[in-house]
């Protein structure tokens, strides 16, 4: 059989697509054998990693990119650099633990979900994205249209599930009671990213039921690390920048700005 058919048939694409150059570079560096097995095979290894990693970035649905590396830590204080260091060696994935990111609008909490979501999607895991109003309007309708088994599976499956942004608006009951299964299916087994701008004490108010809402508090936060942000907004502090906008100190200072302050956005 010959060497092209043989890597056919084996699959391994990415070693036969450049296999010229890969023999051409062990003659020319007069590898031995078992080094240009070992070169020849990294390259096909490195090459389907490549591809799974691209592929579950892609299933994870991330609305943006943003990577650990890309988060200023100097500009968020309050965040402790060791506990994300922590998390993104991924023990939090292995042992389905969760994580919570609290704070006001614009501190990173989504900036730091996805780029939590990129480190396990490169490790090898299955993620998933999605705001918290989109995941109720799916279950609401798969449950409206006696689908809601299937759909509640779609989310339990994924090693680690991000939820963004709980809290922006309240649920029904029956939401909150679908989000109670969802949070039971998944306890113990796959781990939990959410963020939200409200404080747990205010959780209530979102699940409208003070007893449905301490049920899903001690399900989320068994095996959980809350990380509290507390901190200005990184979008404005561009605009800040370019005087558009007056800090708290400035103000006290009298250098308040004459034109309207923009309105914070989400
Ligand atoms: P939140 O979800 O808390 O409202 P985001 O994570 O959406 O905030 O952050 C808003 C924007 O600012 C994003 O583009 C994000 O990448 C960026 N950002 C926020 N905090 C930081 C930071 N400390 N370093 C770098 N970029 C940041
Ligand atoms: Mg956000």
């Amino acid at each position: 059989m010959q060497l092209g058919t043989l890597l056919e048939k084996l699959k391994m694409d990415h070693l036969n697509a450049q296999l010229d150059s890969v023999c051409e570079q062990a003659s020319k560096r007069d590898l031995s054998y078992k080094e240009f097995l070992t070169e020849s095979l990294l390259l096909e290894w490195r090459g389907r990693h490549l591809k799974g990693v691209e592929s579950r970035l892609s299933q994870a649905r991330f609305p943006w990119v943003k990577t650990v590396e890309q988060f200023d830590f100097n500009f968020q204080p309050s965040i402790d650099r060791k506990v994300i260091r922590d998390l993104s060696g991924l023990g939090f994935v292995d042992r389905a633990e969760n994580v919570v990111l609290l704070g006001p609008p614009g501190v990173g909490k989504t900036h730091l979900a996805i780029a939590l979501g990129v480190k396990a999607a490169e490790a090898g895991h299955r993620v998933f994205f999605l705001t918290v109003e989109t995941m109720l309007t799916r279950l609401s309708r798969a449950k409206r249209e006696n689908r809601l088994d299937r759909q509640l599976q779609l989310l339990v499956y994924p090693r680690l599930l991000i939820l963004d942004e709980m809290g922006y608006l309240p649920m029904t009951r029956e939401e909150a009671s679908i989000f109670f299964r969802l949070l039971t299916r998944r306890y113990e087994r796959a781990s939990l990213i959410i963020t939200s701008n409200k404080s747990f004490v205010d959780w209530g108010e979102i699940f409208g039921d003070q007893v449905l809402a301490t049920a899903i508090l001690d399900r989320l936060l068994h095996h959980a690390t809350t990380i509290n942000i507390k901190g200005e907004s990184y979008r404005l502090k561009e605009k800040r920048k370019s005087g558009v906008l007056t800090t708290a100190k400035q103000k006290e200072r009298g250098e308040e700005k004459k034109e309207p302050v923009a309105q914070q956005a989400n």
